[in-house]
């Protein structure tokens, strides 16, 4: 997958579960190629290990170095996209076998990742409307919302009600 579409999935996923990461998050989700550029890991290899990514969560929960969760979060999902295209991804250093989501994979670039990624941030918009989430989202505020429950007021809402940022 490319870039935009890793960053914009790592990016869907923190803003509904955990928007002040969404930061960590969209790093990460770049991270596995950028490790592989930076230690000149083999394509799609060593920074491409699902486990990896897994054991990151893990640790970062464990230490309750939550960011660092999130950081891994994104490098999850982007291994994850990858697992959709052609190539797939490996599964870990002990094995040579790849993980392969789809029974059709496709190249990177295809119209099929960018339906992916249309799908997520379709479910992402969804899950912000109808999710009735307790988090603070940083945008799409619900102006109306604030009205009705007197957090704003009429002036407000008037200027504010067309900004979805
Ligand atoms: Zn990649």
């Amino acid at each position: 997958m490319k870039w935009l579409s890793h960053i914009s999935i790592g990016v869907c996923v923190s803003t509904v579960l955990s928007p002040s990461n969404i930061l960590f998050s969209a790093v990460g989700s770049i991270a596995p190629d950028v490790l592989e550029t930076l230690m000149k890991f083999k394509h799609r290899q060593e920074g491409h290990y699902f486990a990896i990514w897994v054991i990151g969560i893990g640790l970062g929960f464990i230490s309750e170095n939550y960011w660092f969760s999130w950081f891994c979060v994104g490098g999850f999902l982007h291994v994850l996209g990858d697992a959709m295209t052609m190539a797939g991804v490996p599964v870990g250093w002990w094995s040579r076998h790849r993980i392969h989501l789809l029974k059709a994979p496709f190249k990177t670039g295809e119209k099929q990742e960018y339906v992916v990624v249309a799908m997520v941030i379709i479910v992402t918009l969804l899950s912000l409307k109808f999710g009735g989430s307790q988090i603070y989202v940083p945008f799409f505020y619900d102006w109306y919302k604030y009205y009705n429950e007197g957090i704003v007021d009429a002036f407000e809402l008037k200027k504010n009600r067309l900004n979805f940022f």
